[in-house]
């Protein structure tokens, strides 16, 4: 039940895993998509705009060529050699399409000869500050149809084709463009009924763009001539066409990475499962057996007592540590199954002896899992009852992981200590925890971490560490055992600042439960020195 349960839950991260990268892959394409597009337009739109500017400013040019001409002869506004000028401009001008003289809104002569009684123009659409006035819809009388702009200023004028800026050759169709007068915000130009919307939602704006119904909108002022604007609107049917073009080439590698993450999630799942299930045959085959790492008195080097360390022999005779399995047993529960193992095994390679040597104490590894509930405490409370060991002759160590949950451990300490079962915080230093825990909870030892002991002979800020933690366990009462002690240099350092217990290759290694005992059965002294 349980079990099935889980593989439905791993099919379900697995199928999320696949879908991940695919779902990422089109919000991407979409993404892309509408930049690409944006851009585009705000290109459109630029293009329309330096093409009105050109044109502005060669009205202004043309207009200031003219007057020029006439302050040299000044006179006939509608001279032969004005009249000439006219002509040269309208066709060396790109966008000047008529020059002319105007007096009173009405164009006396031009590039096309007099007019004899004058052409009426009609009022400007806008003067502006410097006396140039603008009209966006110039009537001609040769061509009525073509609609022009016209720039007047000090009695010329120059006129070019409305449409002219909207002309740019274009490789999609639909595309709508327009050009505005960015003071009144109102469409001048436009090849569509002109949506002032548009102009009006940005205004204050050079460049923007976005979505509305079935375009992609750009709008852009110029800075060059500040009356212009323009506005470029591509039909959302080429967005779509752009988010394919994406998809086609994301979703394929995204679809693959999907897999491989999610092949990735079910490999790595099955083998921890297959090492859980190992695991659990190793018990069932009795494959789990102890070691003991002595633990010394720092100045006699006599043997105070030991710490059980897991071993797991595997069929072909193979030696695991406990670092390859005991992290998965914690995921997957079996750590208690293999605590109580360890119990087992403490009872039947020390019972006999821990009643025959009452100063010689065994130290066990719990895990955080362990303590959440009341199994593994009772099996201890059993192991001393069974073994008629004294007070401190069983010893726990537990890492400060436990700490995170204070109530309990508050409790579980002082249910053991009050049953002679001392406790120890192991690995101290590495761990998550605010210190005050220890003020709190009356342990009975610290083991210093392997890392701070190392350090000891390096220049490194953590030897410092060392001195701390041995200055506060004087100040609690706790008693210090350094783990991991492999020089001499070490050994002296924490004998010289009074640390009581080491463990480590410098004294010796995990041995096996018979050697230990033989220990002390030929040193015949309880407990003995370490011969060399
Ligand atoms: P730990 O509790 O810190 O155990 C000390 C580890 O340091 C042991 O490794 C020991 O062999 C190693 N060691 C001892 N002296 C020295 C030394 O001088 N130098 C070096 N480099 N290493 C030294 P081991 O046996 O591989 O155990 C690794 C860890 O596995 C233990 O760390 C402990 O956290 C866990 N463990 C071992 N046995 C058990 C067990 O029965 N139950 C639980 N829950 N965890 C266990
Ligand atoms: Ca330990
Ligand atoms: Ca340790």
């Amino acid at each position: 039940m349980r079990r099935s349960r889980a593989i439905i839950a791993l099919l379900f991260i697995a199928v999320l895993a696949a879908l991940g990268p695919p779902l990422a892959a089109v919000y991407l394409a979409q993404q892309q998509g509408l930049d690409a597009e944006f851009n585009r337009a705000l290109e459109y739109a630029r293009v329309v705009v330096s093409r009105s500017d050109r044109a502005v400013e060669q009205m202004r040019l043309a207009n200031a060529l003219l007057h020029d001409e006439f302050s040299r002869n000044p006179g006939d506004s509608c001279s032969d050699q004005l009249l000439l000028r006219m002509q040269q401009l309208s066709i060396g001008m790109e966008f000047i399409k008529i020059a002319g003289a105007v007096r009173n809104n009405r164009l006396i002569c031009s590039t096309l000869g007099r007019h004899d009684s004058g052409l009426e123009l009609g009022p400007a659409d806008v003067v502006t500050s410097n006396g140039t006035s603008l009209r966006y819809q110039s009537p001609l009388p040769t061509d009525e149809n073509v609609p022009y702009v016209s720039l007047e200023r000090l009695g010329f004028i120059a006129m070019t084709n409305r449409n002219q800026a909207l002309d740019i050759s274009m490789d999609r169709e639909g595309v709508l463009f327009g050009t505005f007068d960015a003071f009144t915000n109102e469409m001048r130009t436009s090849n569509f009924p002109g949506n002032t919307n548009w102009v009006l939602q940005t205004q204050g704006v050079m460049e923007s763009a976005f979505v509305d119904g079935d375009y992609i909108v750009a709008v852009v002022r110029s800075d060059n001539v500040r009356f212009t604007g323009a506005v470029a609107a591509i039909p959302i049917r080429y967005l779509n066409g752009r988010v394919q073009e994406f998809m086609l080439l994301l979703l394929p590698l995204a679809v693959i990475a999907g897999l491989i993450i999610s092949f990735a999630i079910v490999y790595l799942a099955r083998q921890q499962s297959s090492l859980s299930t190992q695991i659990r045959l190793g018990l069932k085959r009795n494959e789990f057996f102890l070691v003991y790492q002595p633990v010394v008195d720092v100045s006699s080097r006599q043997w105070r007592g030991a710490e059980a360390l897991l071993r797991w022999r595997r069929k072909g005779g193979e030696i695991v540590y406990p670092d390859a399995f005991i992290p998965i047993a914690e995921q997957t529960g079996l750590i208690k199954a293999l605590t109580e193992r360890v119990i087992e095994l403490v009872e039947q390679d020390l019972g006999a002896f821990l009643s025959s040597a009452p100063g010689f104490f065994v130290s066990i590894n719990l895990s955080a899992r362990d303590l959440q509930s009341d199994a593994a405490l009772d099996l201890l409370l059993d192991l001393k009852r069974r073994t008629g060991a004294d007070s401190g002759q069983i010893m726990v160590e537990i890492t400060e992981r436990l700490l995170l949950d204070p109530d309990r451990a508050a409790k579980v300490v002082h249910l053991l200590r009050s049953r002679g079962i001392h406790v120890a915080v192991d690995d101290f230093g590495t761990g998550y925890s605010s210190l005050s825990y220890l003020e709190t909870i009356p342990f009975d030892a610290l083991k210093i971490d392997r890392l701070f002991v190392e350090a000891i002979d390096k220049e490194a800020a953590t030897s410092r560490v060392v001195l701390h933690i041995i200055e506060m366990a004087k100040t609690l009462g706790l008693k210090l055992v350094a783990e991991g002690v492999e020089t001499e240099a070490q050994a002296s350092y924490l004998r010289e600042r009074g640390v009581a217990f080491a463990q480590g290759w410098l004294y010796a290694k995990p041995v096996s439960p018979e050697r230990l005992i033989q220990h002390f059965a030929k040193s015949g002294d309880q407990p003995p020195t370490v011969e060399s």
